[in-house]
């Protein structure tokens, strides 16, 4: 079950990436695996940001918070290479980097995350590093009334659910407060609302919608010909509107040497290890999981560091990932709390609380990032105190 490791002591592991994935693996691995491994962090970018909060930003709520990545990591007892993983030699296992170094490795883990793609050309497409670039005009458009009808289109390959429907509530909400005039439709492949979290989520969903006055489509397939029409598919009906906003599409960081799945995504088994190769791991927005969420890929990373830590010898056993989601919704109004967990064949079953019933209630529930970081918030206050 566990990889026949050469008996290194400590085991060197690099994570390559600085997301959520990244930062609980390594966490993880300090709980589980103590001084058995030493682990390296490969990333590129300068910060850690909470991406799901950049929602916010384009109505003027304070930026999404960042946290200086070299800080976080050597407050996890790890090193950090500020390089890019450019390609893997898992023969030698050597990572080289797109600014020319050669990294020996005894365990691997991927946790690069998802690259975004503008499905549809003409609308305004939803990428969280610039969002109040992205949105702040739309937003003042809809406050002056100059806007008065915006479409969200999900294409067909979900990415994250929650986003759309976030933005699409604030909206609603935002144009309610100024008396401004919106209509708002909704045209999605899904079968109802956030459909992948389970039926209770979709209902709770599909109520927020019509309390917002919010149209859907669901199962439906969308072209958008120009910046103001969204053509429904196979129907072919036109629906005429000011603005459109969509999702990206996302795909893998397809990593040459190692093997890829579709649209470049890295496959995984349910111990987070790469199929087909030795030594390697990946965990989170990256991989084959078809559900793209940070308390997922927080879950993902948990059971990969379990799974190194008992080839390094710890007293755990590997656990096969059982996906239990837990989300925070925001919607302009009071937030809902959601709960899912898989369920077989039938998917996720749900439910949706006015409180949260996990702790902290951070928007990624990460079971060790949630509380390091919250710990890292108090310090800054104490600090700025
Ligand atoms: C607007 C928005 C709202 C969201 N809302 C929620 C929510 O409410 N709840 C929730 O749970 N999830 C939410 N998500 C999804 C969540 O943010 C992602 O699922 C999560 O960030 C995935 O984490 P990750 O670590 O796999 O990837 P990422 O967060 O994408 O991190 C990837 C990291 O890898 C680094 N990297 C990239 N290429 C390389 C390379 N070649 N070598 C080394 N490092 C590399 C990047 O710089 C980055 O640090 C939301 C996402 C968005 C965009």
């Amino acid at each position: 079950m566990t990889d026949d490791l050469t008996p290194h002591a400590p085991l060197r592991v690099i994570v390559a990436g600085g997301g959520v994935a990244a930062l609980e693996t390594v966490l993880a691995l300090r709980d589980l695996a103590g001084d058995r491994v030493a682990t390296s962090v490969l990333a590129p970018a300068p910060d850690y940001v909470d991406r799901p909060m950049t929602v916010r930003e384009p109505f003027a709520f304070a930026p999404a918070r960042r946290y200086t990545l070299a800080t976080l990591v050597a407050d996890m007892d790890a090193d950090l290479v500020v390089d890019r993983l450019a390609w893997v030699d898992p023969g030698t296992r050597i990572v080289h980097t797109t600014g020319g170094q050669a990294l020996s490795y005894d365990i691997l883990v991927l946790a690069m995350g998802a690259r975004l793609y503008k499905r549809f050309p003409h609308a305004q497409t939803i990428d969280d590093r610039i969002l109040d670039d992205l949105f702040h005009g739309l937003v003042q458009d809809i406050e002056g009334g100059y806007v008065q009808s915006v479409a969200f289109v999900v294409p067909e390959r979900m990415a994250w659910p929650l986003p759309i429907y976030e933005l699409a509530l604030m909206m609603a909400e935002r144009a309610y407060d100024t008396s401004a005039q919106l209509k708002i439709t909704i045209v999605t492949p899904e079968d109802a609302p956030l459909a992948v979290f389970g039926a209770g989520v979709s209902q709770v969903m599909q109520d927020l919608l019509a309390e917002a006055g919010i149209s859907l489509v669901p199962r439906a397939q969308a072209d958008v010909p120009s910046a103001r029409q969204v053509v429904l598919k196979p129907q072919n009906t036109t629906i005429e509107v000011d603005r459109v906003v969509a999702l990206p599409e996302l795909g893998g960081p397809a990593v040459r040497g190692l093997p890829g799945a579709a649209h470049g995504f890295i496959p995984v088994d349910p111990y987070g290890r790469v199929k087909g190769v030795e030594h390697v791991y990946a965990a989170g927005d990256a991989t084959d999981y078809p559900v793209k969420h940070g308390g997922i890929a927080a879950q993902q990373a948990d059971t990969v560091a379990r799974t190194i830590a008992a080839g390094a010898g710890a007293d755990v056993k590997p656990e096969p990932l059982r996906a239990e989601i837990h989300g925070l919704l925001l919607t302009g109004r009071r937030p809902r709390y959601f709960s899912a967990r898989a369920a077989g064949a039938q998917g996720f079953e749900s439910r949706v609380t006015d409180t949260p019933t996990w702790s902290p209630p951070t928007k990624v529930a990460a079971r060790y990032l949630s509380e390091f970081l919250q710990r890292q918030d108090a310090a800054d206050v104490g600090h700025s105190t």
